[in-house]
């Protein structure tokens, strides 16, 4: 395996967070067979630490961990996408955010049952070869400025997010399959054909600044966009908004995201497509052919506001739930750096 000589170059430090609990609980076993080995070859020297506790990572990241994180070159989450998004939500609280993301770069191994971040750096590929694609991508790789976003939402709460909110159906689809969760993966089929079978409709006012359109400061949540936004109300049975590639491995959800291009696509399904038309979409997903339905809308923009008028979703952002109401997001272009 050649993962670089390291001859005569300085030996890195990567700080290396293994969440045991993600996916099939092999984050550990991943790090010894894999990570650790693969490093050394890379001369990496590989300090690993094992989450203990859900939050753990969150603690980790803020300035008062007591844990010097610029003595690291890079950060690796060995996890699922929750793992890093925990980091994400401890990092955005330091007083030296924008030094941090400029110094320390961030990279991900899959070990979880979501894993999005990984299957867009690896480009799909199945679970092995997504394994060993994603270590040797952190150890050859460099790490590129990547985009992330920054939501807020009505309650007053901040996310940083890397890859997705989703409302309607994926979002439940997403959160409440969580009962079904001894079935593994096929959960999401499952109530997938479930919430088609008895579907709902999902009524919201959605903004959005086109990309292209500069964008000063965001609009406080509680006053009015201006005349440079676009703004619809209507019924909706699907809306994601994506940053990367892959929602998850087997899922080409948007496959002309890029890293670094600044800007969401938003998915849009509206309330008059049949159950038919929003079948052959969640099929579709797998390969990425839904962008050329018809009923898919596919809008591009920088920043968007989602005003749910109807109570019978859930927001979810990189997986995670977080609290229902009005939300809006402004990309933060090149904010932190990733291995890709
Ligand atoms: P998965 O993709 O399987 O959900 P993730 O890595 O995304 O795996 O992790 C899911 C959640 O596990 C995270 O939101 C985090 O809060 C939690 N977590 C992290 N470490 C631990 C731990 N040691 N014990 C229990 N939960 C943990
Ligand atoms: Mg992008």
């Amino acid at each position: 395996l050649c993962t670089g000589s390291g001859v005569g170059e300085r030996r890195r430090k990567f700080l290396v967070l293994v969440n045991p609990f993600s996916g099939k609980k092999q984050g550990n076993q991943i790090c010894e067979t894999f990570v650790k080995p693969m490093f050394e070859h890379a001369n990496i020297e590989p300090v690993v630490l094992v989450t203990e506790r859900a939050g753990h990572a969150t603690d980790l990241m803020k300035n008062d961990s007591g844990t010097d994180l610029y003595q690291y070159d890079a950060i690796i989450a060995v996890g699922g996408d929750g793992l890093l998004y925990e980091m994400m939500q401890g990092a955005q609280l330091r007083s030296d955010k924008a030094e941090f993301f400029d110094r320390v770069a961030f990279g991900i191994v899959p070990a979880g049952s979501g894993n999005g971040l990984a299957a867009s750096v690896s480009h799909g590929c199945d679970e092995f070869d997504a394994t060993i694609t994603n270590v040797f991508v952190i150890c050859k790789g460099e790490a590129k400025k990547s985009d992330l976003s920054l939501y807020q939402t009505a309650a007053g709460n901040s996310y940083t997010s890397f890859l997705s909110l989703s409302w309607g159906i994926v979002a439940d689809v997403d959160l409440e399959s969580e009962v079904l969760r001894a079935l593994g993966s096929m959960r999401f089929d499952v109530y997938a054909v479930w919430r088609m079978i008895a579907l709902k409709q999902y009524r919201a006012k959605l903004s959005y600044l086109p990309a292209g359109v500069e964008i000063g400061a965001m609009p406080p949540i509680d006053q009015p966009v201006d005349g440079n936004w676009t703004t619809i109300e209507d019924n909706f049975l699907c809306f994601w908004a994506l940053q990367t590639t892959h929602a998850s491995q087997g899922m080409f959800t948007s496959p002309a995201s890029r890293m670094n291009d600044g800007k969401f696509h938003i998915y849009v399904v509206r309330g008059k497509a049949s159950r038919l038309n929003l079948l052959t979409s969640f099929l579709a997903f797998e390969d990425g052919s839904h962008v050329k339905q018809k009923h898919m809308e596919i809008i591009e923009c920088t920043a968007f506001r989602l005003e749910p008028l109807s109570d019978n979703s859930h927001l979810d952002i990189d997986g995670e739930e977080v609290e229902y109401g009005a939300i809006q997001a402004q990309v933060q272009a090149g904010a932190w750096k990733v291995f890709y």
